[in-house]
């Protein structure tokens, strides 16, 4: 398989909330967009990894995937190991993607950072001549940090969603068992209104930071090229 973008994460519904639009969108244009979870999940307090896989395919299926795949690494428990690494190396080997979706490399949850970390170390193991990998070397040609995650941080570009927006929602409301908590839960876990809420915030703000209704916001450790200053997107004034 040859995939033009990967979005690698920690648990099943962390692409939907944090980049969901944006790879809605790149389905949209016509790319061939993978998904790749490292756990399933299954150390959450609600919901069980079967039923959480059920949901994950029910948002592939609303995001128009060409792939989803699960390496059922233990979950709250991602470890900086080369096993795991290699482990991913070899799925970016086989999909051959030319984009990578990490999560930023810092937040709350280690989950989600160490997977920022893996996923870029993995892609540089896939590049390897002499690895034990099965398959042609490989390296994507970009990695970018999704970090709605981190909302005080300022972002290197945000992708508008606006159209988007209403189909991200859906996906994200596949997961069921995490937005509808059971009474004893309540005070530790959202509502779906409160999900929804927080996510609308969330994109209005990084939308405005682009002058339109909702976006997305991501970062790189590289600087982007202008070719052209006329044509630069995004008003100044
Ligand atoms: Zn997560």
């Amino acid at each position: 398989m040859h995939l033009d973008v990967l979005a690698i994460a920690a648990h099943p519904d962390d692409t939907e909330l944090t980049c969901g639009g944006t790879v809605i969108k790149m389905v949209e244009v016509g790319y061939k967009v993978g998904l790749l979870d490292l756990t399933a999940g299954e150390s959450g307090t609600r919901g069980n990894s079967r039923l959480r896989a059920k949901e994950a395919a029910c948002a592939a299926r609303i995001m128009g995937l060409a792939y989803r795949g699960n390496l059922r690494l233990p979950d709250a428990a991602l470890e900086d190991r080369r096993d795991y690494k290699l482990k991913i190396a070899q799925k970016i080997r086989d999909l051959r993607p030319h984009t990578v979706i990490l999560p930023y490399w810092e937040g709350r949850h280690p989950d989600h950072y160490r997977t920022g970390y893996l996923g870029y170390e993995a892609c540089f193991l896939a590049g390897l001549v002499r690895s034990p990998l099965s398959g042609r070397p490989f390296r994507p040609h970009k990695i970018i940090y999704a970090s709605h995650y981190v909302p005080s941080l300022r972002p290197t570009f945000v992708v508008e969603i606006t159209e988007q927006y209403e189909k991200k929602l859906k996906a994200v409301m596949c997961y069921s068992s995490q937005f509808s908590p059971a009474k004893e839960f309540r005070n530790l876990f959202p509502s779906r209104t409160d999900v929804e809420a927080r996510l609308a915030t969330v994109a209005r703000h990084f939308g405005h930071m682009i002058g339109v209704r909702y976006g997305e916001p991501f970062v790189t450790r590289e600087v982007a090229a202008v070719d052209d200053i006329v044509e630069m997107p995004v008003r100044s004034i």
